[in-house]
């Protein structure tokens, strides 16, 4: 694959004997060939500029020496050529530019870069080598900064042009992974030995030879990072590309996947003029969780008499109960500009409500420290106290798999884990959930519940058989993982 570089500087372009392009050309990957431009000049003092045309500060590149220039190098060998003009005035150069020109190489075109110096080249050289057939112009800036020359972005060009070839690169497995890869995320940290450096520590999942659960820390890791710093390239990733885990990620974030792109989302606790809001959702979702052959009428006067706003107003004010509302937000705290059918940030405090609620999780706390769980299978396997009772965690049908129960029961957990019962911090959560709902099961598993007993109780004529399970509270981090 041939490259060729035109420069009034041609030690400049010295770097590419080293690294990765330096063994790649050794290797006969790469043919990199750099020309003089002032070899075409025709006088004595092999001049290439001239003042710019209507007057004004600086020397512009003749266009008669580029053509002389140009017309040779790519009359070499007569195959189709991409001539790239590095100018801080094109399009901007990226990682997708980069694949594309490496796919045109290896497709059998050459690449010709023409650098400019002074206050550039003669635009007529761009506008001319546009209609030479089996020549593509690309003007191509590497940043909105202006430099003194075109070498450096000739290098960074082909830097990143060169690591996608194949064969340049031992592993092409990174090109997935890296920032701007095709995974569309930055990358997340990385670390190596030595384990514990200055008092910080590789995380330990690094660490635990799980490989599948590496994979999944580092692709949370590489969401977060990208939330946080490049919001904008969250748009470019269709909801194709992100599973449940990766929407429980974003969730978190406060992003919410829907058909139409990411929404704004909020949790949090909930206040005295949430009753009917919180009743709405209850009315809404209570029958999901019901096992199959609860009669209606059943289910109706469960909602009549236990989820009414009267009900949840009782619960709203009672100090044993901590509820947590999500609903769709108004604003988002970080940019999504550029990303698809984003609601546009207002630039208000993230505090405003755009809809019904999307879900609730209702907690029961003991009053005393060392009250017993209202559970004798936590009672009997769980020696800490206090414990805590997960009653309710609710999700609109609509938003199963998208993330937000597991946002939801992330909160809920952060938010136990900040409480104390008479000063002393909650131990761990319990919760009963329906034997043969298997997905609600998994779900709390894939929490750190774990099973600890049984328990039944009647709801009109139907007997239910529950699971109780258990999780401790004190390895909840901030953001409730
Ligand atoms: N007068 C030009 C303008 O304002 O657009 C700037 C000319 S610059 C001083 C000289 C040369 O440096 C350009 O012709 C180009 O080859 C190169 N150059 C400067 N900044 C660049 C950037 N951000 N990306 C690519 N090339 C750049």
């Amino acid at each position: 694959m041939r490259v060729d570089v035109v420069t009034i500087f041609p030690d400049y372009l010295a770097p590419l004997g080293l690294s990765l392009v330096g063994k790649a050309r050794q290797a006969g990957l790469l043919d990199i060939r750099i020309h003089d431009l002032r070899d075409w000049a025709e006088d004595r003092h092999r001049t290439v500029d001239d003042t710019p045309a209507g007057g004004g500060p600086g020397m512009v590149m003749r266009p008669d020496v580029w053509g002389a220039a140009l017309d040779a190098v790519l009359a070499d060998d007569g195959a189709p050529a991409v001539l790239l003009v590095p100018t801080p005035a094109g399009e901007q150069f990226s990682q997708r530019l980069a694949h594309d020109l490496a796919a045109t190489l290896e497709a059998g075109s050459r690449l010709v870069v023409a650098c400019g110096r002074y206050e550039g080249i003669d635009s007529r050289v761009a506008e001319h080598y546009a209609s030479v057939p089996g020549v593509a112009v690309r003007e191509v800036s590497i940043g909105d900064y202006v430099l003194g020359g075109g070498e450096v972005a000739a290098l960074v060009v082909i830097e990143a042009v060169a690591r996608l070839l194949p064969g340049v690169i031992g592993n092409a497995e990174s090109l997935v992974e890296e920032s701007h890869g095709l995974a569309g995320l930055l990358e997340g940290p990385v670390y190596t030995r030595p384990l514990a450096w200055r008092g910080l520590e590789v995380p330990a999942v690094l660490r635990s030879g799980d490989h599948a659960r590496i994979a999944r820390w580092r692709r949370g890791r590489a969401l977060d990072r990208t939330v946080e710093r490049r919001p904008d390239m969250l748009g470019r990733l269709g909801p194709g590309q992100l599973d449940r885990a990766d929407r429980a990620v974003l969730a978190q974030h406060g992003l919410l996947v829907t058909p139409e792109g990411l929404r704004p989302l909020r949790i949090r606790p909930a206040g005295p003029d949430d009753a009917a809001a919180l009743a709405e959702v209850a009315a809404a979702t209570f029958a999901l969780a019901c096992p199959p052959g609860t009669e209606p009428a059943d289910i109706e006067a469960f909602v009549r008499d236990h989820l009414s706003p009267e009900a949840f107003a009782v619960h709203l004010a009672d100090p044993g109960c901590a509820i947590l509302l999500a609903e769709p937000g108004t604003t988002w705290s970080g940019d999504l500009a550029g990303s698809a059918g984003t609601t546009a940030s207002d630039g208000g405090d993230g505090t405003g409500s755009s809809g019904p609620a999307l879900g609730y999780t209702l907690a029961r706390i003991p009053l005393h420290p060392d009250d017993a769980p209202g559970d004798p299978d936590v009672d009997a396997v769980v020696p800490q106290r206090p414990v805590a009772e997960l009653s309710k965690c609710y999700v609109r049908s609509e938003h199963h798999g998208s993330g937000l129960a597991d946002a939801l029961l992330a909160a809920a957990h952060a938010d136990l884990a900040g409480r104390t019962v008479d000063g002393v911090p909650l131990a761990a959560v319990w919760l009963g959930t329906n034997r043969g709902n298997r997905r609600a099961r998994r779900f709390y598993a894939r929490a750190g519940y774990r099973v600890v007993g049984a328990r039944r109780f009647r709801v009109g004529a139907v007997l239910h058989h529950d699971v109780v399970m258990v999780r401790p509270l004190g390895t909840v981090d901030a953001a409730g993982r």
